[in-house]
């Protein structure tokens, strides 16, 4: 059996279902021209339109639309050519409007579904119910003056993607991986960046419990949880919550709810609202949005290669298992600097150094692979080094520090610090004479049967030689002398 939680009365399975709100690349606008950059001075980037003057005519940018087709298309899920907007009414102060244009019984993507990864190495489908467009809100700033609220518009009419998944999940971990995927597909696509820290990507996550096997519950909504960890934590505690509710006797009560990180729990924000609260109806001022096969076909040319593919690609062509594979396609700019080193080298080296050593490298100085402190063609340079034998393993490792630290080239490195091998057999018979003479003890031991000194006596001679001897070299050679020979 999968993820249960074990209540006072019994085990509990948890279901969920998330709705994501992502932010459309693009340079204007849904609905106007205005710019959509992140951090301008507040209420620079508004239009008569965002600002809802009165008179103000929406025009639709053919950009989100594509945007969201495109979106549509990495999630194999089906293009709707009809689609239309609506108002969704209610009163909020920076929604000038008084009415938000989404799109409510025809959204222009319809089902779909993502394959999800999880630890054991299994795999799963969750369901894409729809993918909708419409205007994000202003934002309202309540700790920037002791007794007023100030409203910034830049954000208001800036174009979502509503992504709306089926209650296909069962486990935090599910969740985690389903945000974490999607962010992928979004970012391979290009049509949103997935930054959770500024808000262009933020989950509502449904949850309900129930008893294995019996039908769906009540479940709750926990609003705008900001990252893959809340997500996970915000889910477990509203889990617990309701499992207790139930097993009081009560009766879990369909609400909106927010996740405090800092205590761990949900807290009620408002009685969940129904689709009549809204009054949805078709927007006058925008006729149905249609849209030619021809142009879908188009967008799904011009696709990137989307990560399942890649991640399946990177299997056959260089011979990767699935947990590499998975982690070099997490990001395009992972996936292309792996393919740069290793062109021409061993692709198992090249996916063992960049997993360990880079990634590595990376959470130490805090730089991203766009920007990594060694470049592909530097680290390729080092493994070179490594292949042909003009350095060891353990003298690779010192290497790529100093190019971490100092930014030089592995060659440079090799060369100014003599961190050359030594292949020369009369230098290693040397060390391994001196070691063994001054290991009189050690060496009457291992005579006597003792097996396991003789890692110890390699230990010694690299230790003698700097690191720089050759390993097999220094194997041969003991080998030979401790023989008897
Ligand atoms: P609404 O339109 O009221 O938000 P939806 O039916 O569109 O309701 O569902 C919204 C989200 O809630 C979807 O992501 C869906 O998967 C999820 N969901 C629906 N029923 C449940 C349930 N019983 N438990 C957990 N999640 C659910
Ligand atoms: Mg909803």
């Amino acid at each position: 059996m999968g993820y249960v939680i074990e209540g006072k009365t019994g085990p509990w399975e948890v279901v969920i279902g998330l709705e994501v709100h992502a932010q459309v690349i693009s340079q204007a606008k849904l609905f106007s021209g205005a710019a959509t950059a992140f951090g301008g001075e507040p209420n620079h980037q508004v239009s008569l339109i965002d600002a809802a003057f009165p008179g103000m005519l929406p025009v639709i940018n053919r950009e989100c639309v594509a945007q969201a087709i495109r979106t549509g298309l990495g999630l194999n899920a089906e293009i709707n050519l009809w689609s239309r907007f609506d108002r969704k009414n209610y009163f909020y102060a920076d929604l000038p409007a008084g009415y938000q244009i989404s799109q409510y019984q025809h959204p222009i993507v319809g089902k779909g579904e993502i394959e999800i990864e999880l630890s054991d190495g299994s795999t799963r489908r969750i369901g894409i119910t729809r993918l909708h467009l419409e205007q994000d809100a202003g934002k309202s700033l309540h700790d920037q003056h002791p007794t007023k609220t100030l409203i910034d518009l830049n954000r208001a009419g800036v174009a979502l993607m509503e992504i709306v998944s089926e209650p296909d999940m069962r486990s935090p971990e599910e969740a985690g991986a389903y945000l974490r995927k999607l962010r992928t597909i979004l970012r391979y696509l290009g049509t949103c960046d997935g930054n959770m820290e500024e808000g262009s990507l933020r989950a509502d996550v449904n949850v309900s419990v129930r008893r294995p096997g019996e039908g769906f519950r009540t479940r709750c909504e926990v609003k705008n949880v900001n990252s893959v960890r809340f997500v996970m934590q915000a889910i477990e505690a509203e889990a617990r919550r309701q499992i207790a509710i139930w097993e009081e006797g009560g009766v879990v009560e369909q609400e909106t709810r927010l996740f405090e990180p800092g205590r761990g729990i949900t807290r009620s924000m408002r009685s969940k609202e129904d689709a009549h609260d809204y009054r949805y109806f078709p927007d006058p001022d925008l006729v149905p949005l249609v849209i030619d096969a021809a142009w879908v076909e188009e967008l799904r040319r011009t696709l990137p290669e989307l990560p399942d593919a890649k991640k399946r690609r990177f299997m056959e062509q260089y011979g990767l298992p699935a947990y590499d594979a998975g982690l070099l396609v997490a990001e395009a700019a992972t996936a292309d600097y792996y393919e740069k080193l290793a062109r021409g080298r061993d692709p198992k080296l090249a996916a063992n150094w960049m997993i360990g050593d880079l990634f590595a490298a990376l959470n130490r100085t805090g730089r991203s692979i766009e920007d990594p402190p060694v470049a592909a063609e530097g680290l390729g340079e080092l493994l070179d080094l490594l292949t042909d034998g003009t350095i060891s393993g353990r003298i690779a490792k010192e290497v790529f520090e100093i190019m971490v630290e100092t930014g030089e080239g592995a060659r440079a490195i090799v060369e100014k610090r003599g961190l050359r091998q030594v292949t020369d057999t009369a230098a290693i018979e040397q060390a391994v004479a001196e070691v063994l003479a001054a290991n009189a003890d050690k060496v009457a031991e291992y005579k006597s049967g003792k097996e396991k000194l003789f890692g110890y006596f390699v230990g010694q001679v690299m230790k003698r030689m700097a690191g720089k001897g050759n390993p097999a070299l220094v194997n041969e050679v003991l080998r030979r002398v401790l023989g008897g020979g």
